[in-house]
This record gives structure tokens, sequence and C-alpha cells, in this order.
């Protein structure tokens, strides 16, 4: 049984750990530890950094200065501050118990994502009616530029989002929060038209992921690279063609 305040403690102490009890998704996020200590940190160094700026223009602070000629100014000040978000933010954060899980989930998400479209995609090409009537609108341009990724017609963005919902993985809020920006983000670059040193499919190593490039093609070519993010689906799709072409002349 959940421990009460009221008995034992004033009414304020109760009310306070009823509001924290109510955060308890933000509180059971991976990213609470690093906001938590991070906020506590800067809120303690808060009062000292006002010290600082006062110092030199009020004797009495400057009196309990304790190496009284330095000064603290602020490229000191942003350059520790950027350091420490820096850290905590390439090597705490994903070190903390949790976000592996997180990091995990959101590949999943694009996992299934990529499937879903990809079988959605297929029979959009292949089946006539479905092209002409839905997805015909988003072939427009065979070059790519970012907005392309919008012009596609209300039946083609709604019949997109009539898919299983990554909701059925039972992925935390943040996971879900994280999985949306980056499927926007990757849907964008896929549509960039540019294939910068950064992109996505770089960072990816055997040409697992296909990016701004492979959907690029699809826009040139038409039948090719169904898939809107990983490889793996139209390299299968394209060894089944070419294994059926080959039967089919024996
Ligand atoms: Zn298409
Ligand atoms: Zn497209």
């Amino acid at each position: 049984m959940e421990p009460s305040l009221e008995s034992s403690s004033p009414f304020l102490l109760q009310t306070l750990w009823d509001k924290i009890r109510a955060q308890e998704d933000f509180l059971r996020s991976p990213l609470f530890p690093v906001l938590f200590s991070m906020t506590l940190y800067l809120s303690c160094c808060l009062p000292y950094l006002c010290l600082d700026t006062l110092s030199s223009r009020v004797a009495l602070v400057h009196r309990y200065k304790i190496q009284s000629q330095s000064r603290v100014t602020w490229a000191m000040a942003w350059s520790c501050l950027a350091t420490s978000l820096h850290t905590h933010a390439v090597f705490i954060f994903p070190l903390t118990p949790g976000s592996l899980r997180v990091a995990w989930d959101v590949l999943a998400c694009l996992l299934l994502f990529d499937l879903q479209y990809f079988v959605w995609h297929v029979l959009h090409h292949k089946v006539p009616w479905l092209y002409r009537t839905i997805h015909k609108v988003h072939h427009r341009y065979t070059a790519t530029f970012a907005l392309t990724l919008t012009f596609s017609g209300q039946y083609n963005r709604l019949s997109v989002h009539l898919r299983p919902d990554p909701n059925l993985l039972g992925c935390h809020p943040l996971t879900k929060m994280f999985f949306f920006t980056l499927n926007i983000w990757l849907s964008v670059e896929d549509h960039s038209g540019y294939d910068l040193p950064w992109a996505p499919h770089r960072l990816v190593p055997f040409g697992l992921y296909g990016g701004s490039p492979h959907h690029d093609l699809h826009h040139l070519k038409f039948m090719v690279n169904y898939a809107p993010y990983f490889t793996h689906w139209d390299r299968l799709l394209a060894r089944c063609c070419i294994q059926t072409n080959q039967t089919r002349l024996m």
C-alpha cells in the first residue's frame, strides 16, 4: 500500500507529494535524472554567478572574494556551461539506465514504420487504380525538394497514416516523442534532394540505410526503392523479382 503523509505531516507536504506523483511518467523517463541533476547544479551555481557579476562593482561582495584580483567573464562562464552541457548530452545521457531502451524502442518504431510504408508503397505502385487515385500526385516532381514530402494530396496523406501505430509496441510517451520528431526529420531529409557529408545514410554502415539518394532515385526511376529509410526490403524485393524473371525464362 502507498504510504500516506496525511497523518504524520502537514497538509502541504502531502499536496507536494501528490503533485510529484502526478508527474510519474516524466519521473520514470530516462531523461529525468540528467535534467534533474543539471537543473539542481545550475540552480546552486546561479547565486554565486550573481555574486561574480556584482563583485567588481559592489565592495561588500568584493570583500568576501577569496582571490580578490580574479574576475569571472561571460566567456569563461559560457565555456564552462558549454562543456558541461556537451558532457551531459554526449556521455552522461547515453549511459543513463533506460536510454539504451529508448534508443532500441525508437529503432524498433522506425523499422516498423519502414515495413508499413514499404508494403503501402509497393501496393500503391503495383495496383494501377491505387496509383492513379492516390499516389500519382506525389510523383509529379521527378527531382525531390523538401516540400515534395507533403505534396501528395489528402488521400495519399490519409492512407499513409491509416497504418498500425507504433503505440502497438507499448513505448514510453517520451520514446514516442523522440520517434515522431526523428520520423519527420528523416522524411524531410529523404525528400531534401541533397546528399550532404553528414547525411544519415553515411552514418549507418553497409548501406543499410538509403536516405535521400535512395528516395530521390525512386522519384527519378519510379519503380525502384519503395522503402523510405532502410534498404533491406528493397534488396529482398529486387532479389525476388530477379528470381521470378529467371524462372519465367527457363
Ligand atoms: Zn512512389
Ligand atoms: Zn517521395
